[in-house]
C-alpha cells in the first residue's frame, strides 16, 4: 500500500514542480530570445547609422573603402549610383541578385511611403525580412536612398541572421539539457523526500499491526481457557466445577488487566493520557509499595529491602497513582525474575534537585542486546521464562508514564548479577 502511495505522491510532487519549472524557464527562454533579437537588431541599426553618416561625406565608393568601414565581407551589399550598379556588383551570384530583388520588393510594399516623406540627405531604414515568404526572418536589411536633383543613389545592405539563429539554437539546446537534468534531479529528490516523509507513517502502521497481532495473541490464551472451562462445566462434578470457576475467574481477571494495559497504552499514543500532578511524598509511596509486595516476596523466599533518605526530602510534583503504578511494575518484575533466596532492594535518594528511585535485584539479569528492546510493547526476552501474568507491556507502560513526567527510566546491570532499574524525576513546578 505504501509503495503505491509513494509512487503516486512522487508523481504528483515531481509533476507539479517540474511543470512550474518548465513554464517559468520557457517564459524566460522566450524573453531572452526576444531581447537577443532586439539587441542584434539595435546593433545592426547603430552600425548602419554610422555607415550612412560616413557615406554622406564620401565621394568615391570602392570595395576597399567598404572593407575599411567594416561593411564589405560582413554583409551583402548592392549599391546603385544614378541607376548604374557599382562594378563590384558583377561578382554577385544569381541567387544573390534574386535576394536583393526580394528585399527591394519587400521595401517597396512595406516602407516606401515613409522614405519618400523623409527630408534627410540620405534616407535609410532598417527592417527584418524573410527571403522566403513562408519562413521566418533570415536577414536584417538596410535600404539607403538619396535623391538630389538628377542624382540618385541607392544602397541595400543585408545582414544574414544565421549567426543569431545558431546562437538561439545553442541556447535552446542548453535549455533542453538543463531542464532534463533538473527534471531528473527533481524526480529523484521527490522520490527520496516522499520516502522520508512516509517512513514514520509506515513505521507507525507496522507497529500498530504488530500491536494488534500481539494483543489478539495474548487475549486468545485466556479466552481459550474460559471457553474450554465453561464447556466442561456442564458435566463436571461439584469439586471440578469449583476448579473450573476459579480458572474462569482468574483468566477473566488476566484478560481485564491486559485490556486495561492496552487501553492505557492506546490512550498514551493518542495523547489522551492525563497526568494529574500534585505534591507527593515519594518515601511514603515507596514504603506503601514495599508493604504491598512484601507478602509476594516472602512467598518466593525473596528478601525485600528498602533504603530511604535519612533526612526529609521535598514533596515531588507528580501523578501519585501513576508513579505508584510504575514502582509496582518494577518491583513485580524484580520479584518475578529473581530466583528463590534472592533479594530485591528499593531505594530512594534526592540529589541536585532530582529524585532517584531504584529497584535493584540479583535475579536473572538482562543481556545487553535485550536492554534496548525491553521497553517495546509485548517484548519478552524469553517468553518461556516469563510468568503467566506477564504480557510484555509493563515496562512500556512504565516508560510512557515516566516520559509524561519528563523523567527517565534506565536499566543497568546490578554488580554481581541481576538488574537495576532507576527512575529519575525532576523537582520542578507542578
Ligand atoms: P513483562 O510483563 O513480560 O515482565 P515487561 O515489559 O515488564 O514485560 O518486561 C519486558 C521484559 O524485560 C520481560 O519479559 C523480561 O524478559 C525483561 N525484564 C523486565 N524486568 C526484568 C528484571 N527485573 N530482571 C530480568 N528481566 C527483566
Amino acid at each position: 500500500m505504501f509503495q503505491k502511495v509513494h509512487l503516486r505522491l512522487t508523481f504528483l510532487c515531481a509533476g507539479v514542480t517540474i511543470t512550474i519549472m518548465l513554464i517559468m524557464s520557457l517564459g524566460y527562454l522566450k524573453v531572452s530570445e526576444r531581447s537577443l533579437k532586439n539587441s542584434h537588431f539595435t546593433s545592426f541599426q547603430k552600425e548602419m547609422n554610422t555607415f550612412i553618416n560616413t557615406l554622406e561625406h564620401q565621394t568615391v565608393i570602392t570595395p576597399e573603402w567598404l572593407m575599411n568601414v567594416g561593411i564589405q565581407g560582413k554583409y551583402q551589399i548592392q549599391i546603385i549610383d544614378n541607376e548604374v550598379p557599382l562594378l563590384f556588383h558583377e561578382r554577385n551570384t544569381k541567387a544573390q541578385k534574386e535576394l536583393f530583388r526580394t528585399a527591394w520588393n519587400y521595401y517597396e510594399t512595406h516602407f516606401k511611403i515613409a522614405m519618400v516623406n523623409s527630408t534627410h540627405t540620405i534616407f535609410h531604414i532598417e527592417f527584418p525580412f524573410s527571403s522566403n515568404e513562408q519562413e521566418k526572418d533570415d536577414y536584417y536589411a538596410c535600404i539607403a536612398i538619396s535623391e538630389q536633383g538628377n542624382n540618385s543613389f541607392q544602397a541595400l545592405i543585408l545582414a544574414p541572421l544565421q549567426q543569431l539563429e545558431s546562437q538561439i539554437r545553442t541556447q535552446r539546446i542548453l535549455f533542453f539539457i538543463l531542464n532534463l537534468m533538473a527534471t531528473i534531479a527533481l524526480s529523484l529528490f521527490s522520490w527520496y523526500f516522499i520516502r522520508q516523509l512516509l517512513k514514520p507513517l509506515e513505521e507507525s502502521q507496522r507497529k500498530q499491526t504488530q500491536f494488534v497481532a500481539a494483543a489478539s495473541h495474548e487475549l486468545r490464551t485466556p479466552l481459550a481457557v474460559i471457553l474450554s472451562c465453561s464447556s466442561a462445566l456442564e458435566q463436571a462434578s461439584d469439586t471440578e466445577k469449583k476448579v473450573f470457576l476459579d480458572s474462569i475467574q482468574s483468566e477473566g481477571k488476566r484478560m481485564s488487566r491486559l485490556v486495561d494495559d492496552l487501553l492505557l497504552l492506546t490512550s498514551s499514543e493518542q495523547r489522551r493520557f492525563s497526568i494529574c500532578k500534585e505534591p507527593a511524598e515519594l518515601d511514603t509511596l515507596l514504603l506503601n509499595a514495599y508493604e504491598v509486595f512484601e507478602p509476594l516476596a516472602a512467598e518466593k523466599s525473596i528478601q525485600l529491602l528498602i533504603t530511604l533518605p535519612d533526612t526529609s526530602i521535598p514533596a515531588c510534583p507528580c501523578d501519585k497513582e501513576r508513579i505508584q503504578q510504575v514502582i509496582a511494575i518494577l518491583i513485580h518484575n524484580a520479584i518475578s525474575y529473581t530466583s528463590e533466596g534472592g533479594h530485591v532492594a528499593l531505594s530512594l535518594s534526592f540529589h541536585k534537585q532530582k529524585y532517584f528511585i531504584s529497584v535493584i535485584d540479583n535475579g536473572i539479569g538482562i543481556p545487553d542486546e535485550e536492554k534496548k528492546h525491553i521497553f517495546e510493547r509485548f517484548y519478552r526476552a524469553d517468553p518461556s521464562r516469563s510468568p503467566k501474568d506477564h504480557f510484555g507491556l509493563g515496562l512500556s507502560i512504565a516508560s510512557e508514564i515516566i516520559h509524561e513526567h519528563h523523567g527517565t527510566l534506565q536499566v543497568k546491570d546490578t554488580p554481581g548479577g541481576g538488574s537495576t532499574f532507576t527512575i529519575t524525576l525532576a523537582c520542578g513546578h507542578i
